[in-house]
C-alpha cells in the first residue's frame, strides 16, 4: 500500500479479506477531507496514511458500507459523520440492521455492525457540504434503498449502490426496492453530466454503465444473460458463495 499523503480524489480497495475488491471506499482530500462509505467491518483497507478527516459520508446504512465506521470514529473522534435522513437510528440501535442482513450469508461476509456514537449529521438532498476549496452536492438518490444517498463533486459523483455494479464490463443493477426509483436515479445521474462515478462495489466507472443500466434487459434480471451464467450466477461467484 503506498503512503503518498492523500490529495484529491482517491480510491482505496476497502473490502472484506476474501474479496478486497468487492468495496471501494473514496477520499476525497482537499482543504477538508472526506471519507466515503468506509465499508465493512472486516475491510482490508490500510488508512495508516490518513492523517485527517474531517467528514464521513454514508450513502446508505448497510454494513457492507458502514461496518468500519465505528473504527474510523475511533481514530478521528472530531469527525462528522453525514447520514441520510432518518438513519440515524441505525447507528444506534444496529440489532434491526444486524438481524435484515443475516439472511443468507452476508452478515458472515461483511461482519456485524456495531453500535457507533459519534458527532452524526443528517444531510438533505440539495445540501451542500463545505471541503474549504470546493463545495459538494448532496443529491437523493433512491431505488435500491429509500435513503440512499449521493454526493457530486465537481464533476465527478459518488453513488454508493444507487447505481448498481459493473463486473467483467457488465452493468448489472443492484438489488433494488423499486424499480422505477432506481431507473430515475439512473437517469438522473446522466441529467447531472459526471465525468466518473464512483460505485461502491465496482469503483470508478464512466458514463457507458449509466446508458448500459437503462438497457432493458440489465433492469429485467431473467432476460440478461452474460458470459458465465444469468446475473444472480454471477453474483454469486462474485462473491464465493455457493448456494
Ligand atoms: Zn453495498
Amino acid at each position: 500500500m503506498s503512503r503518498l499523503p492523500c490529495s484529491g480524489i482517491r480510491e482505496v480497495k476497502a473490502g472484506p479479506p476474501e474479496f478486497p475488491e468487492f468495496h471501494s471506499l473514496y477520499l476525497l482530500c482537499f482543504d477538508k477531507a472526506m471519507m466515503i462509505d468506509p465499508g465493512p467491518s472486516n475491510s482490508v483497507a490500510d488508512l495508516g496514511f490518513l492523517d485527517k478527516l474531517d467528514y464521513v459520508f454514508v450513502t446508505h446504512p448497510h454494513p457492507d458500507h458502514v461496518g468500519l465506521l465505528k473504527e474510523v470514529v475511533e481514530r478521528f473522534p472530531q469527525v462528522q459523520v453525514l447520514v441520510p435522513p432518518q438513519s440515524l437510528d441505525l447507528f444506534l440501535y444496529p440489532e434491526k440492521l444486524n438481524s435484515i442482513f443475516s439472511v443468507g450469508e452476508l452478515l458472515q461476509i461483511f461482519g456485524p455492525m456495531e453500535q457507533v456514537k459519534a458527532n452524526f449529521r443528517e444531510v438533505k438532498a440539495g445540501e451542500e457540504v463545505d471541503l474549504g476549496d470546493r463545495k459538494a452536492r448532496v443529491i437523493y438518490s433512491p431505488g435500491h434503498d429509500m435513503r440512499h444517498i449521493s454526493l457530486l463533486l465537481d464533476e465527478a459523483l459518488f453513488a454508493g449502490d444507487s447505481l448498481g455494479v459493473r463486473f467483467n464490463g457488465v452493468s448489472i443493477p443492484t438489488p433494488w426496492y423499486d424499480k422505477e426509483k432506481f431507473r430515475d436515479t439512473v437517469r438522473e445521474a446522466l441529467s447531472l453530466r459526471p465525468r466518473m462515478v464512483g460505485i461502491a462495489h465496482s469503483g470508478l466507472v464512466g458514463l457507458n454503465h449509466l446508458n448500459e443500466l437503462l438497457d432493458w434487459r440489465t433492469l429485467d434480471p431473467d432476460q440478461l444473460r452474460i458470459d458465465g451464467g444469468s446475473r444472480d450466477e454471477v453474483l454469486r461467484l462474485y462473491l464465493g458463495i455457493n448456494g
